[in-house]
């Protein structure tokens, strides 16, 4: 329990390891390169955000003025071209707040409208440490009711014992205790439907967590295995494992910042 309880500053872990993998991770350089970019304006609307506690209400216009006008300056300036064009034409034919309002209330919306709502208000989320009164189910975050982006074990400190396993909260940044043997997008319990592959090369801290009964999967970091792994961080580059579970017909339970 003791990493959902002590709550260290994830700004300069984020940093380091994105230049760690910048330089591990050629395939991924670009989106390494984007993020890197994007890391600064996430933190400083972190900790204005920490500072100016916005209610509810006042949500998607304070994510609209403070954030998103140097997240569309980071994506015009380092994005990858295809966000940066689908950005731009969003930015000026969308009414930006309710844009921000629907993607907090989980409706559906396209990838750029995502990548704008997303990278700009879940530091937002982050800083406000939000507590949901009812949560949806284990399966959804229990501050926001968002999806998980990924899974992990962590570091428990001693060697023989297994620790929890943890998902983290595609909006908000928040962990949670969920158990090993469930799959994550559905509730299924019996082993024989859900696939686990590994491509331990390149990745020998990460596996695949797949479910043929819903056709899901998503990225389970092992931090044992790599104790500098930052997951929000590592499930950014790892490319190939995406790729490798669609050529199989499988889609993450959500997409990542970037899209994949
Ligand atoms: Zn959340
Ligand atoms: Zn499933």
């Amino acid at each position: 329990m003791i990493s959902t309880l002590v709550r260290t500053d994830p700004w300069p872990l984020r940093r380091q390891r994105t230049d760690e993998l910048l330089t591990r991770y050629a395939f991924a350089s670009e989106l390494l390169g984007f993020y890197r970019s994007l890391l600064p304006v996430q933190e400083k609307a972190y900790r204005a955000a920490e500072e100016d506690h916005p209610g509810p209400t006042d949500l998607p216009r304070y994510v609209v003025d403070r954030v998103m006008p140097t997240v569309i300056d980071v994506t015009v300036a380092d994005g990858p071209r295809r966000l940066r064009d689908g950005v731009v034409e969003r930015f000026c034919s969308a009414d930006l707040p309710d844009l921000v309002g629907r993607w907090l209330s989980g409706a559906a919306q396209t990838p750029f409208e995502v990548f704008l709502a997303r990278a700009s208000a879940s530091p937002v989320l982050e800083a406000l440490k939000g507590e949901r009164e009812s949560p949806l189910n284990d399966r959804h975050c229990p501050a926001c009711g968002g999806l998980p982006q990924l899974s992990y074990f962590a570091v428990t400190g001693e060697a023989l014992v297994t620790g929890p396993r943890y998902l983290l909260c595609s909006r908000c940044g928040r962990t949670w205790v969920f158990s090993r043997m469930v799959c994550a997008g559905c509730g299924e319990r019996s082993g024989n439907q859900m696939p686990i592959y590994r491509e331990e090369a390149q990745f020998p801290h990460v596996r695949i967590d797949a479910c043929q009964a819903c056709q899901h999967y998503l990225l389970t970091f092992d931090l044992r295995q790599d104790t500098a792994a930052v997951p929000v961080v590592d499930e950014l580059a790892c490319l190939p494992l995406d790729l490798f579970a669609r050529e199989r017909g499988f889609t993450k339970i959500t997409p990542n910042l970037l899209g994949n």
